[in-house]
């Protein structure tokens, strides 16, 4: 099979990342004899470099009109200053809107040979197997009004934190298709005693339980939830929250995994143009090294073989020689050990 590829490696460590993200997937398409077209394009920090605008419609419609994307990071200290007419973030949320992608998904599993790399006890992180999926394009980071302003002589400033029961709805709607093929059980997580978004997300969460009754639905208090999350992770499968609550969560679950740089993400749409990129950020503090961890940008690339393209054996595929390769001790410096970020891929590319 044919796929046009837009890559956007950003900033940082992204571009370090992405690139070993893309020999795998060159392994991926010799071995599977799928042919990947590779477009790369600017965006975030870079871009506002070179075009005065974090992503430009160009790269926007470039990306629409491509089968999928594949993001590295954004950000940098460069870009950090809060008056700056643009910023990489800013790129970002377009682009997750311009795409229309409303539904992230970030998966913890945490490899046996890894537990040691996180700062929960043993006991604690055995069977730990979590889907976050965390709105994307509503609440808190888009509502309006969203500005600051001088009222009475003082300095004033106002974020609107809104959805629409259909945005509710389609998100879900998913975490329970999800959870089917799951262990059945799926977390809505709210703040329904004090919001009154949480309260619509709540009850639109209870109508689509009652319509699945072979799935587990209960509702948490998104302060239970971070709670729960430390104290008993195993008792999660899939958690639904909207979307400040899920980034919040998600890197609070991130934890588990020991290292920020093993886990990988996707964000789902109505089309079937997927958003992929590993959780975390540009890590400025170790950018231009090659020393970052590329496995969370390479597991990204299974998941989007698996939601864009329905390769389920090739994403199977990515991710066992990922298993492998830590069992057979690989590590990058995040993990303790003394691999650059081309050992680390050229170890799982052996795997795959
Ligand atoms: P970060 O995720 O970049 O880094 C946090 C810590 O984890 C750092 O110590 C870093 O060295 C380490 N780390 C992250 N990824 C790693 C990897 N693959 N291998 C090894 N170590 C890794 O978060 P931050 O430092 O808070 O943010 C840095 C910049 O990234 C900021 O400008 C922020 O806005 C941006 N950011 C971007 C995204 C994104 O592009 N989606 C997400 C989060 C943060």
């Amino acid at each position: 099979m044919n796929f046009t590829l837009t890559l956007l490696p950003g900033d940082g460590i992204g571009p370090e990342v992405v690139s070993e993200a893309v020999r795998v997937l060159e392994k991926i398409s010799s071995k599977y004899n799928h042919s990947f077209n590779f477009q790369e394009r600017l965006m975030g920090g870079c871009s506002i470099d070179k075009y005065g605008s974090s992503l430009t419609d160009e790269t926007l419609a470039d990306c629409q009109a491509s089968d999928s994307v594949l993001l590295g990071a954004v950000g940098g200290p460069k870009w950090d200053d809060p008056n700056a007419k643009d910023r990489p973030e800013r790129g970002l949320l377009a682009l997750r809107k311009g795409l229309g992608v409303f539904a992230n998904l970030r998966p913890v599993k945490i490899h046996p040979a890894l537990v040691a790399a996180s700062p929960l006890k043993a006991e604690k992180l055995e069977g730990v197997d979590i889907l976050v999926i965390r709105e994307l394009t509503g609440g808190l980071y888009f509502g309006q009004p969203k500005k600051r302003e001088m009222r009475d002589g003082k300095e004033y400033a106002v974020d609107t934190l809104e959805y629409y029961d259909y945005e509710v709805k389609r998100i879900v709607q998913l975490a329970f298709e999800l959870a089917r093929g799951r262990k059945k059980k799926v977390t809505s997580v709210d703040k329904a005693n004090v919001l009154e978004s949480s309260r619509l997300w709540r009850q639109v969460a209870a109508q689509i339980g009652s319509e699945n009754s072979d799935i587990q639905l209960e509702h948490m208090l998104v302060d239970t939830a971070s709670m729960k999350l430390i104290a008993n992770p195993a008792s999660m499968d899939v958690i639904v929250t909207e979307n400040m609550f899920g980034d919040i969560l998600t890197d609070e679950a991130s934890v588990l995994a020991g290292s920020m740089g093993m886990l990988p993400s996707a964000s789902l749409g109505e089309s079937t143009v997927g958003l992929y990129e590993p959780i975390h950020g540009s890590a400025p503090d170790i950018a231009g090294r090659g020393i970052a961890n590329p496995t969370g940008t390479i597991l990204s690339t299974a998941m989007m073989l698996r939601h864009s393209f329905k390769l389920e054996n090739e994403a199977a595929a990515i991710e066992n020689a990922v298993d492998e390769t830590i069992s057979a001790g690989a590590r990058t410096a995040d993990l303790g050990g003394k691999l650059t970020t081309r050992q680390m891929a050229d170890e799982i590319i052996k795997h795959v």
